[in-house]
């Protein structure tokens, strides 16, 4: 399978250099279109384990990995580390189902890719004598899941840019206290945005060519690394299948999935599902207060000049949309001239403008939603009060739009992207109300606990005690200097 750039099709990578390179040379994201030839007979994966559907579905996209490879891959990402034994529940919210996607080791559903893209980058790197710095920008849970799933491995360092004071307590914690000889964490003074952009300008700066001159190369893991976007299609198949074989769905009948989003990167996945034959009808994009996609999707604007918001569902508050370019891509049959001249407009006027059949087109498949703070604690009542289901605030976002859009008739999954632990203040307070006094978030934790009888996840009750040992913050603009002086450090000398 052969990768290229969504501005340029002679720009073009096997999938392991798209994994190892993360990034387009010209600033494009890879896709491959080949995509719709995958496809897969839902029906004969019924009676595959996860691991084995992830097998295939890896075979198929990460055409020049060898399936040996592949396979200790997927053994070593879901032998063990996560705590349901389905990797992925799917459970029953209403009329409607859950696909719990927390019970990764940072409980967040960006684990199920972080444990697999370390797998496919060392793999990719063994044998060639490289050595590679993984630059990511997180929004908060991206952040401590590539952490946690590239502490220690060989030839490979991370460093991670957050928005200081822009993520959760629990959030922050998990973050600052990661061991581990080859990781960096900062924090950024600004938003998600402005760290997002200043990772990408490092990509094309000069930094990283006096990078490659010592070996080292620039990576990401960050949504727009095809390593990051595939691990995600394969629960996609698991909630069909898990329908399918509990008899809720006939052979062939389609399904809509409802998807919290920011980055635009997991509903992408479930579109790659559909590309592959997997029968769902509509993805429903649901925003927070950010609602950028929201308009974009009823209106063909879309608009980053306006305000940021600082909400309860953090990880989804980001006004660039990065995996946009690769749906833009798809949806316009593959029209490189397109897409390269909306992502001008976007870069020189912080805007684009498409309309006609390509919208109408995108609408049919993307209905999309938006819940502000004061909905989406509704949606946390709602939830834990009706049907008895904690959920986090990005959950519950997608909670009250599944409301809207979703149809009777036709069962919707509402992907669950976090623990509510991860933001137990906030659901707390949605609930029960503000603790008195100045209570952290442990206190809130502990409470939560307490009035739910739903139990925290270990490796978050865990944090208390942790030694903070990232303390630094620096500007937007310091980024560069800052990957430069960490990549020295951790892979210069050659030991
Ligand atoms: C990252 C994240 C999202 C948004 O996912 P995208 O792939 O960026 O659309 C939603 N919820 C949670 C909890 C997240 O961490």
């Amino acid at each position: 399978m052969i990768y290229h750039s969504t501005r340029d099709k002679q720009e073009t990578a096997g999938s392991r250099e798209a994994v190892l390179q993360g990034l387009c040379r010209d600033g494009g994201l890879f896709v491959s279109d080949e995509l719709s030839d995958c496809r897969l007979d839902v029906e004969e994966l019924l009676p595959l384990s996860y691991k084995e559907t992830a097998k295939r579905i890896f075979g198929l996209l990460l055409g020049d990995y060898s399936s040996q490879e592949l396979s200790e891959g997927v053994e070593e990402a879901y032998g063990s580390t996560f705590s349901a034994p389905e990797v992925t529940p799917l459970t029953r919210i209403g009329e409607n189902w859950l696909l719990e996607l927390y019970h990764g080791p940072t409980s967040a559903f960006k684990d199920v890719a972080l444990c697999m893209l370390p797998q496919l980058m060392s793999k990719a790197l063994s044998g060639t004598g490289k050595r590679v710095m993984i630059v990511t920008a997180t929004s908060g849970d991206t952040g401590k899941a590539a952490l946690n799933g590239f502490r220690d491995v060989k030839d490979v360092a991370i460093t991670v840019f957050y928005p200081e004071g822009k993520v959760s307590d629990i959030q922050r914690l998990q973050m600052i206290t990661q061991e581990g000889e080859n990781v960096a964490v900062c924090g950024i003074r600004g938003n998600f945005d402005d760290a997002q952009s200043a990772v990408k300008t490092v990509f094309s700066s000069g930094a990283g060519a006096e990078l490659e001159k010592e070996g080292i190369f620039l990576s990401s893991a960050n949504s727009i690394n095809v390593g990051r976007l595939i691990p995600q299609v394969v629960y996609y198949f698991e909630a069909y299948k898990a329908l399918r074989n509990q008899g809720v769905i006939r052979k062939g009948e389609c399904i809509d999935f409802c998807v919290p989003t920011g980055n635009f990167g997991d509903v992408l996945a479930g579109y790659y599902g559909k590309l592959m034959g997997l029968p769902i009808r509509h993805l429903i994009v649901a925003s927070n207060e950010n609602n950028v996609l929201t308009d974009f999707i009823r209106s063909g604007i879309y608009d980053r000049n306006r305000p940021f918001h600082k909400t309860i569902s953090p990880s989804m508050d980001i006004l660039i949309s990065s995996n946009l370019e690769r749906m833009l891509y798809y949806m316009s049959g593959g029209d490189v001239e397109l897409i390269r001249s909306l992502m001008q407009d976007l870069k020189e006027k912080g805007r684009f403008q498409i309309g006609g059949e390509l919208l109408e087109r995108i609408q049919e498949v993307f209905p999309a939603g938006c819940a502000d703070d004061e909905k989406t604690r509704a949606g946390i009542r709602r939830a834990y009060e009706v049907e008895g289901r904690l959920i986090d605030p990005h959950t519950a976002v997608g909670y009250q739009v599944m409301q809207e859009k979703g149809e009777k008739g036709v069962p919707c999954v509402l992907l669950s992207t976090a623990s509510p632990y991860k933001f137990c203040r906030d659901v707390y307070e949605a609930l029960f109300g503000p603790l008195s006094g100045e209570a952290d978030g442990f206190a809130y934790m502990d409470a939560l606990r307490e009035k739910t009888g739903v139990e925290p996840p270990e490796p978050l009750k865990a944090l208390r005690g942790k030694t903070e040992l990232h303390k630094d913050v620096i500007d937007p603009g310091e980024i560069g200097g800052y990957v430069m002086k960490k990549a020295m450090e951790k892979l210069g000398s050659e030991t």
